[in-house]
């Protein structure tokens, strides 16, 4: 297991005050004394386009700060996905958060999509020709499925459930439905935390949800799979919640 981290994720960029560098640094500060931390390097204009429009990039480039950082986090990404691809799972502590981030828009403190970027960088090398998402942050992913509406072998799932057993019961039936894929990215928002936005899971629940995504990669997709940070905002606990995650994981 691998911890994909840089300093420069702790920018003061600007975005709305919530999604603030104390959450990726918590994180890092949980996770870096037990975990190998490597460090990225940013996504190139090429790699942006392969889902974004270039009006979409010029516009985050009127912020250089911005984009120094948004091109690092889809960089996070894109690293873990290739740890992935050779077998080793990975964990992106990153910011921004990228599943708001669509192709020609993006909002909800998203500005590159992270995790679509990863992925199809993998799928037009054909590294990969089937690759499963599960979105378990609070929100919708609406950005990583406007990504992949057109374009042929990624499944996106959302966990849309609003009660505790009804969503651990989804995720534990979607990941054990048979499917095929070559690599398991999940988009890892905190934000479903109980003492969150969300109000639904307790901190054992990640590292349940973590041990289930292991289980489903090594069963199927030959043990690739990687997360990437997305929201959480209930800094006390959040390191802890992405340690219980990551301890499923490995
Ligand atoms: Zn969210």
């Amino acid at each position: 297991m691998k911890i994909i981290y840089h300093e420069k994720y702790l920018t003061d960029y600007p975005t709305a005050s919530v999604e603030q560098p104390e959450r990726v640094k918590t994180i890092y500060e949980t996770l870096s004394p037990l975990y190998p931390v490597l460090g990225p390097e940013p996504a190139t204009e090429a790699d942006l386009l392969l889902v974004h429009s270039p009006e979409l990039i010029d516009r985050v480039k009127q912020a250089p700060s911005l984009y120094e950082v948004a091109t690092l986090a889809a960089g996070g990404a894109i690293l873990a996905a290739e740890l992935a691809l050779q077998g080793e799972p990975a964990f992106a502590t990153i910011r921004p958060p990228g599943h708001h981030a669509s192709p020609f828009s993006h909002w909800g403190f998203c500005f590159f999509n992270n995790l679509a970027l990863a992925l199809e960088r993998l799928r037009v090398r054909q590294l990969i020709r089937q690759a499963l998402v599960l979105d378990i942050d609070l929100h919708y992913g609406d950005g990583t499925v406007n990504a992949f509406r057109d374009r042929s072998g990624v499944t996106v799932i959302n966990i849309s459930q609003k009660n505790r057993d009804k969503y651990l019961a989804e995720v534990q039936a979607i990941l054990a439905e048979p499917r095929s894929f070559d690599i398991l990215a999940v988009s890892a928002g905190f934000d479903t935390y109980q003492k969150d936005w969300g109000g639904l899971l307790l901190t054992e629940d990640y590292h349940q949800i973590g041990q289930w995504i292991k289980a489903a990669a090594r069963a199927v997709g030959q043990g690739r799979y990687f997360a990437v940070l997305e929201g959480g905002y209930y800094l006390p606990d959040l390191g802890q919640n992405a340690l219980a995650l990551v301890q499923g994981l490995e």
